[in-house]
């Protein structure tokens, strides 16, 4: 096992992968980073849950060894820095990590530790499933009819973090560059952010999308974009889409265009615009399962969607690099620090993040367990503030004590 400075390796197994599938031992060792602001309140509430269905699906046959990873905050007050080299190298060895929300500065300071950790762990997928559960507060009328799950491209578009700022030397070569070259008039005053889109980037993320809709005998997978406008990028990521499906899964898959519509029992890939893609999640969710995007749409779609089964704090997230099995868990919520040591906030999140985490370890007992206790936990109607202030009749929890509901409704 690697030498670490501050990470402490406890007793336990590595998870490992053998022809591309997770081979998880009985005690198997976890990276995990309680994030910052209701982090801590929100990670204590979830290991607990972890730890007690663990121990009731499998007696002591199986258990966690956890393994504090520091990121963010505590990372900078422990090891001095607020990204430790080491707790990549770690997350590295030991392939499975899950973390709580972490502070990103807006306009300056460093850049997003979410992002980064995604581009050089190479965590090229960002899944998110979207499902509604009974009992849950939601703003639109049918929110049980949104079942669907998103892949968004994690390390590419403009998020790739290639910007130059306005009126620096960078931005003003650029624009000379931009003229002489490719006569393009731009704005002398503009900071200019670059969005590269590749095949290899795309294919691979569409690749695992029709991956796991097929996993999941889903009935169709939609690769949302605005090629409309962005031609050889966005553009380019629905053409790559088409071609992979007749170069690699033409047994199994058909694209809209080569069947009118009726994939004849296959899985039918086919493909939408963004902006009606926004409307169409709220006018027909059914026709949405597995939907594959670039990475600033599926930041945009994957919060309106949760906002349809009950809001952030109930949204999970999973960064995967599905080539080497290399998984971060996470909230999709940031660290709303107006509340954090309150012991509040909603720790849906994480639970359903570690749901994602025990389903990619293929112990599906706990994932099963955790899932059926939070929707009586739901139907109790014993909720924490967020969805407290929208039910009527509710009992209103503390972040601790809605972990406990759902270890006594195990
Ligand atoms: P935020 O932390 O997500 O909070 C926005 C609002 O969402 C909160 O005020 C609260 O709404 C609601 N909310 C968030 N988490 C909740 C939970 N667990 N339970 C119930 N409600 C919850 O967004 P922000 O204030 O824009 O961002 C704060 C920091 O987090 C920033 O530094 C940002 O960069 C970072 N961030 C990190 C991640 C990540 O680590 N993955 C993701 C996004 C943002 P009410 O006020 O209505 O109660």
């Amino acid at each position: 096992m690697g030498n670490y400075k501050f990470v402490k390796v406890p007793a336990g197994d590595k998870i490992t992968v053998k022809d591309g599938v997770l081979q998880t031992p009985d005690k198997p060792i976890i990276g995990f980073s309680e994030g910052d602001g209701t982090g801590p309140d929100i990670w204590r509430a979830s290991q607990a849950v972890f730890d007690a269905v663990v121990k009731h699906c499998y007696g002591g046959k199986r258990q966690i060894a956890w393994m504090e990873l520091y990121a963010g905050e505590k990372a900078n007050s422990v090891c001095g820095t607020y990204f430790p080299e080491e707790t990549l190298d770690a997350v590295r060895e030991f392939t499975v990590a899950i973390k709580g929300p972490l502070t990103t500065p807006i306009g300056g300071g460093f850049r997003s530790l979410n992002v980064a950790m995604r581009q050089q762990l190479d965590l090229f997928a960002c899944v998110r499933p979207v499902r509604h559960f009974e009992g849950v507060p939601s703003p639109v009328r049918e929110p049980e009819k949104v079942d669907m799950v998103i892949f968004r491209e994690n390390t590419e578009d403009v998020y790739a973090g290639l910007e130059v700022k306005e009126g620096s030397p960078e931005a003003k070569k650029f624009l000379e560059f931009a003229k002489k070259e490719f006569g393009w008039n731009i704005r002398p005053d503009s900071g200019i952010g670059f969005k590269p889109i590749s095949l290899t980037g795309s294919k691979r993320l569409i690749r695992s999308a029709i991956q796991y809709a097929l996993k999941h005998k889903q009935k169709t997978v939609t690769l949302v974009h605005k090629g409309n406008i962005q031609k050889f990028t966005e553009g380019a990521f629905m053409k790559w889409g088409y071609e992979l499906v007749k170069e690699e899964f033409s047994d199994v898959a058909v694209g809209w265009d080569d069947c009118g519509g009726d994939p004849k029992g296959k899985l039918l890939v086919k493909d939408c615009i963004a902006d009606i893609f926004l409307q169409q999640i709220l006018t027909r969710p059914l026709e949405f399962d597995v939907v594959a995007t670039l990475n600033l749409n599926g930041d945009y779609f994957s919060d309106a969607l949760a906002a349809q089964v009950g809001g952030i704090g109930i949204a999970p997230g999973a960064n995967i690099n599905y080539a080497n099995g290399v998984a971060v868990f996470e909230a999709t919520h940031g660290t709303a620090p107006k509340y954090a040591n309150q012991d509040k906030v909603n720790p849906c999140s994480v639970i359903l993040s570690g749901v994602m985490m025990f389903e990619h370890m293929g112990w599906t007992e706990v994932s099963d367990a955790i899932t059926n206790a939070l929707v009586k936990t739901f139907k109790a109607k014993t909720v924490t503030y967020d969805f407290a202030r929208l039910m009527e009749g509710a009992t209103l929890l503390k972040c601790s004590e809605f972990g406990a509901a759902i270890i006594r409704n195990l």
